[in-house]
């Protein structure tokens, strides 16, 4: 059985999104995702503002609130039925966060054992088949093949297989289906 290696925020949770959501809610501000075609949410948004907006995800209740990505769930699932699958996020970047990533997992993906999900620095210790990372960086530290899931930073990359949401998750995994 081939083995998957899946990236949390950005590509299981809709990180971004909520983070948005947040921030144009407490500026009175109307950004929306197309505001940062191929950059960082933290290069876009006011250098007065990054501290605050940073402060989100020390914020337990921040993570509880991030939405499942549309088609992750059942993609998912399906996935599980046929491949190896772990959930790998660098949450070394916000050491704060272990326990509310953990507990949203296991709220939304309660069928992926805690067995299976793996909090790291780098993803180049990984061994799997395939990482579907929205991180460039993290892709390519990873030996496998990398996947590309788009998200607002990473338009302009070229050197991933690229999917662009669940449903072509489903159909590059699950072709027979
Ligand atoms: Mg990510």
């Amino acid at each position: 059985m081939k083995r998957i290696a899946i990236d949390m925020d950005e590509v299981m949770a809709d990180t971004f999104q909520y983070c948005l959501d947040l921030y144009n809610a407490e500026f009175n501000l109307s950004l929306t995702p197309d505001c940062f075609h191929g950059h960082p949410l933290f290069e876009i948004i006011e250098p007065a503002h990054r501290p605050h907006v940073r402060s989100y995800f020390d914020r337990h209740e921040f993570f509880a609130g991030i939405h499942v990505m549309e088609g992750a769930l059942e993609v998912v699932r399906e996935l599980h039925r046929h491949y190896e699958l772990f959930v790998v996020s660098a949450a070394m970047e916000v050491p704060s966060s272990f326990v509310a990533k953990f507990d949203w997992l296991r709220q939304h993906f309660p069928f992926i054992p805690a067995s299976n999900i793996v909090f790291c620095g780098t993803k180049g210790i990984v061994s799997a088949d395939y990482l579907i990372d929205d991180n460039v960086r993290q892709l390519n530290a990873f030996a496998g093949e990398g996947i590309l899931f788009t998200a607002p930073h990473n338009m302009n990359e070229t050197r991933f297989r690229r999917v662009n949401n669940w449903m072509e998750v489903r159909a590059l995994f699950l072709p027979e289906e």
